[in-house]
């Protein structure tokens, strides 16, 4: 018997979700992110799912961009983290991929490269994030230094929300404003300039919709997880697309006041039945979780019990009905929301799906 413990990808919810974010910006143009292996997902399997519905998709570094190329996708592609050199632009000519430029040195760069082909530029401006993005003051300078270049066209100015999951930060309304700000003084120095806008991660295209520009980016969405604490009518209505599964492989009684797992953090209150999944933070459960986090046996909601180990956890079944060895476990995914099981090991389900291990294999349905 191979070993229980996997994550199934669910494609047609990842096409469900994208049909979601078509019906929530219906005027706006697609750019998924598939950055680090599409958050945990596979880069290549969601990129060939989506590739017909989407204008481009996001990837954070060129590694990412040329795996998507060896595996045949020629979907426009735009590269996040922009370049950091001459050269690298070269590679971006030849591959067809869309650059963000953030930062001066990296106009100096497009300055002192030679390009056969206009590469498209998204010039991003730091409207209050503070991480990427030209400032306001210095956007208009920019803008004129790169329409200069003969071997650049400008093609996008965008932006990223650093609040946009917290619909009533007021940071948001500033960062919309400082935007706009910036694309009306681009329009009235080059009132001919011609150029398309992109503002909106998930959680902004879904609560403010005047940010949804030319093109929307998504990330968390097209992978069924609301980026919201809480309810949220368009975010109810996904379906998370991986569904972190496993079985159980023993099953114990024990007294009260015996202790189950490493450091003996938890101990039984009453008799209990113990039930050990073949799944620990190898395998890529957060170690964090704290007892009591939700776990899904047959389908029943049992409670981890104890620290999370290598490659096993342990929970306590007491109350559940029968309990056997080979039960299906699920983890987090269609059933079991991963933002749940998040917020019991304080973290996001954006960590969680992201850092799967290698060790667990895919299913794609
Ligand atoms: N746009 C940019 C620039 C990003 O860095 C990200 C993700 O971090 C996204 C879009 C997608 O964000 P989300 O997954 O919250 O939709």
């Amino acid at each position: 018997m191979s070993r229980p413990t996997q994550i199934r990808i669910d494609l047609n919810a990842l096409k469900h979700n994208c049909q979601l974010v078509k019906a929530t910006a219906p005027d706006s143009q697609i750019v998924a992110a598939i950055k680090a292996d599409a958050y945990g997902h596979g880069s290549v399997e969601v990129a060939r799912t989506l590739q017909s519905e989407v204008a481009r998709f996001a990837v954070s570094c060129l590694e990412e961009a040329r795996h998507i190329r060896e595996e045949g996708i020629d979907v426009p592609l735009l590269l996040l983290e922009g370049c950091f050199s001459a050269d690298e632009y070269t590679t971006c000519e030849t591959l067809g991929i869309d650059v963000v430029v953030h930062c001066e040195t990296q106009v100096a760069h497009l300055e002192a490269v030679t390009l056969c082909q206009p590469i498209h530029i998204w010039l991003k401006i730091d409207t209050g994030m503070h991480r990427l993005g030209v400032m306001p003051k210095h956007a208009l300078a920019l803008w004129a230094r790169l329409s200069a270049i003969p071997h650049v066209t400008v093609s996008t100015l965008m932006t990223h929300f650093a609040s946009a999951d917290e619909i009533k930060n007021e940071l948001n309304a500033r960062q919309l404003h400082r935007f706009m700000a910036v694309k009306q003084d681009i329009h009235e120095a080059s009132p001919d300039a011609i150029f398309s806008t992109s503002l909106a991660n998930s959680a902004a295209l879904m609560s403010i919709p005047q940010s949804c520009g030319d093109f929307v980016r998504p990330g968390i969405m097209l992978y069924g997880l609301s980026p919201f604490n809480g309810t949220h009518a368009i975010a109810d209505q996904l379906k998370p697309v991986m569904t972190f599964q496993s079985s159980v492989i023993a099953v114990r009684d024990i007294e009260p006041g015996e202790y189950v797992g490493y450091g003996n953090t938890w101990q039984a209150q009453r008799h209990s039945r113990i039930a050990t999944i073949a799944a620990g933070y190898g395998d890529g459960y957060p170690r964090n979780a704290k007892s009591g986090t939700p776990i899904l046996i047959n389908g029943q909601r049992a409670k981890l019990a104890g620290r999370v180990s290598m490659d096993m956890i342990t929970a306590d079944v007491t109350d559940l009905k029968e309990i056997n060895i080979g039960d299906e476990v699920e983890l987090w995914g269609q059933n079991l929301n991963a933002n749940e099981v998040a917020h019991w090991s304080d973290s996001s389900s954006y960590e969680l799906v992201t850092r799967m291990p290698t060790r667990t294999p895919k299913t794609f349905l």
